[in-house]
């Protein structure tokens, strides 16, 4: 097929007011991206600054490399500040100036406090009534995995004690599972807490806190603000497995995983054991904003890699009084592990769901047997400095 000349300059005809608009106003063309907002909020337990930058579109953005320990540059790029757009103002405290500085397409900001830090960086895409957000934390101080040896050497000179706290699954109205017996795992895993929490009272350095203490029904939000408030270094919750195998048998160890579950078997058992938040009545999405921004606070990698180390060590001392259900540490969603600071472990003792398991669950040998290696395990992590 050939164009006639008439109809390529019809062409041409449309295409060229199109082509100057677009040269008279190449911003409107490129920046179509608008900054909505900066939230802010501090959290003084962590000394923790999160920045949150919400707009319309997905944003382009990069970080300046800066020497200083107490800058901080990112690039936002094709972007305008919206009519509503209101700057932030920070608190004097840890900031000595923050700019919003505008440049043809491209809006930088800049920065600087008077307390050195490290931070982190993720996005989140639009959820809710939420945008596109780049959310920025800010580690102030100490909390700071590097530092992380240091500082556990200074608690130790200080004579600082560690803060495990140690949490029974299930209770109340969440009797957890429950065996052919009619064990329930609730009163199983309160009885090997309690066994825990003594021995590890008579460590010097070791302050432990049990989450419940009798057979009430806390939910799992509730649990890790117990732990929060506490100060607590370490966070363990114990349970007791059921599997449709009846067969199957030995103990476990899963951390939070970011990124979905590492196996179908650890989403499986993560949605039963977060399903104890339904039986209690209380829901977990019915938190406020910045709880739900928590729960999808992907910048837990520090403290997953914590609590990845930590189980490791754990692993190898329930090797020496139980079978292992599986060498490896186990990954998936666990509301009752998302502390966003404190590293966390769930350990599934045995099978409630294995008949032979379940009578070994009943006895005090085989509880103390349990209680003791995850003690060595807590004694361990400890001294190796991963806490
Ligand atoms: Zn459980």
């Amino acid at each position: 097929m050939t164009l006639s000349l008439n109809t390529i300059s019809r062409i041409f005809k449309t295409l060229i007011p199109v082509f100057v608009l677009f040269l008279l106003f190449p911003s409107e063309a490129l920046s179509d991206n608008k900054l909505n907002k900066i939230r802010k909020s501090y959290d003084s337990n962590i000394e923790k600054l999160r920045i949150v930058f919400d707009t319309n579109k997905k944003i382009n953005f990069k970080f300046d490399k800066i020497s200083k320990k107490n800058e901080l540059n990112i690039n936002l790029r094709n972007i305008r500040t919206s009519e509503k757009f209101i700057k932030p103002k920070f608190d004097r405290k840890y900031t000595i100036s923050s700019k919003l500085i505008k440049n043809k397409n491209n809006i930088k900001f800049n920065f600087v406090s008077s307390k050195n830090f490290t931070y982190k960086y993720f996005i989140l895409d639009p959820k809710d009534s939420y945008n596109h957000r780049l959310v920025v934390d800010i580690y102030f101080d100490k909390k700071v995995s590097k530092l992380s040896k240091i500082k556990n050497k200074l608690k130790n000179l200080s004579k600082h004690k560690f803060v495990i706290a140690i949490d029974a699954g299930h209770g109340g109205r969440d009797p957890g599972a429950v065996g052919k017996r009619g064990t329930l795992e609730k009163d199983i895993v309160l009885s090997i807490s309690k066994k825990l929490y003594s021995l590890l009272k008579k460590e010097k350095n070791i302050k432990p806190i049990l989450i419940r203490n009798k057979d009430s029904y806390i939910s799992l939000r509730q649990r890790i603000n117990i732990a929060r408030r506490n100060k607590a270094d370490l966070f363990i919750s114990i349970h007791a497995d059921a599997a449709k195998n009846k067969k199957a048998r030995g103990s476990s160890v899963y951390v939070l995983s970011q990124h979905g579950a590492s196996s179908e078997a650890a989403k499986w058992l993560a949605n039963k054991e977060n399903s104890s938040d339904l039986l209690g009545g209380a829901s977990i999405d019915d938190k406020d904003n910045d709880i739900a921004e928590v729960l999808l606070d992907m910048s837990q990698s520090v403290t997953i890699e914590t609590s990845l180390k930590a189980s490791r060590i754990m692993l190898s001392k329930l090797k020496k009084v139980s079978k292992l259900h599986s060498n490896t540490t186990g990954q998936a969603g666990f509301v009752v592990l998302k502390s966003p600071d404190i590293p966390s472990l769930l350990i599934e003792t045995a099978f409630l769901s294995n008949p032979k398991e379940e009578k070994k669950l009943r006895t005090k040998k085989f509880q103390n047997k349990i209680a003791r290696a995850i003690r060595d395990g807590i004694i361990e992590i400890i001294k190796k400095g991963i806490i």
